[in-house]
């Protein structure tokens, strides 16, 4: 049996959830208070590397004094806290190798900063008629200067989810995955779908299942660039797989026991369990310990 690189991070809350900071919403219209907070001398502004918020070797954030506050991420504790704009924002799956010492207290607002930012910056214009936008809000929106129109960042819904029969779960592997992966199926919601139905159809789509019962778990932000992960789970009305090699490489159904010892990452585990960063680790862990 192949022995996969071992992660044993025990992860029942999804990674990249949290409070993070007080988003302090009433004064994002008030630029008179903007000004006041951003000369706070306790406000500070986030340091940014390689197109990401700077990670120091403790996983936190870096930060230094406000020299442009352009985006108003909101006040931790009394200090406020900025972010200038940034021209280019990495936010693909390269970023995943960078965020491996990343505290779980600062990923809230790691993934608030690297939406926000990569938002700006792929949004400069009005969508209505093509003229500049301008920052309004704090960074929270965009006014078009020549229609008047207002821009919001855009959050993309996508569920993700375990189909589960007779004991046991449904996992599938993409071609881009490591060697040993699996994980639970995912997909975009469609304009016009529920979370329900949006379930139902991925798993139909990618492995040829109906199912019924699906029921909401929890969510994660996933900013990478703006997605918002919707966990669920689901009870599958069979068990004969139809995958879609257009979509997934593969998909099985694995028993508790295979679920278990992929999770505490024992040698012979029959696969490689997803990262702490995936909220597909959370479900896995929720699933095994109800
Ligand atoms: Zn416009």
């Amino acid at each position: 049996m192949p022995s996969f690189p071992r992660e044993t991070h025990l992860q029942l809350e999804p990674f990249f959830a949290g409070p993070g900071l007080d988003r302090a919403d009433s004064a994002r219209a008030d630029t008179e208070r903007l000004e006041q907070l951003a000369s706070d001398p306790l406000a500070r502004e986030l340091v940014w590397s390689d197109g990401i918020p700077a990670i120091g070797d403790d996983g936190a954030l870096q930060w230094r004094y406000v020299s442009d506050p352009s985006l108003f991420l909101g006040i931790d504790a009394g200090s406020p806290r900025f972010s200038a704009i940034q021209d280019e924002v990495a936010a693909g799956p390269s970023v995943f190798s960078q965020i491996g010492n990343l505290s779980q207290n600062a990923a809230p607002i790691f993934a608030a900063a690297l939406s926000l930012a990569r938002w700006h910056s792929r949004h400069r214009f009005c969508a209505n008629c093509g003229n500049s936008s301008a920052i309004v809000r704090g960074g929270w929106s965009r006014r078009c200067q020549e229609c008047d129109a207002e821009h919001y960042p855009r959050v993309d819904p996508v569920v993700i989810m375990l189909a589960e029969h007779d004991g046991r779960l449904l996992l599938g592997r993409q071609y881009h995955y490591p060697p040993g992966r699996y994980s639970a199926l995912a997909g975009f919601v469609e304009v016009g779908e529920t979370v329900e139905d949006a379930v139902a159809r991925e798993i139909r789509e990618e492995a040829g299942i109906e199912v019924a019962g699906v029921t909401y778990v929890a969510s994660q932000p996933w900013p990478f660039p703006s997605s918002l992960m919707i966990g669920c789970t689901a009870q599958a009305l069979d068990d004969a797989l139809t995958v879609d090699l257009a979509e997934l490489e593969d998909a099985r159904w694995f028993t508790r026991d295979e679920v278990k010892s992929a999770l505490e990452g024992v040698d012979g585990a029959p696969f490689q369990a997803p990262p702490r960063h995936a909220i597909a680790r959370t479900l896995l862990e929720r699933w095994l310990a109800a």
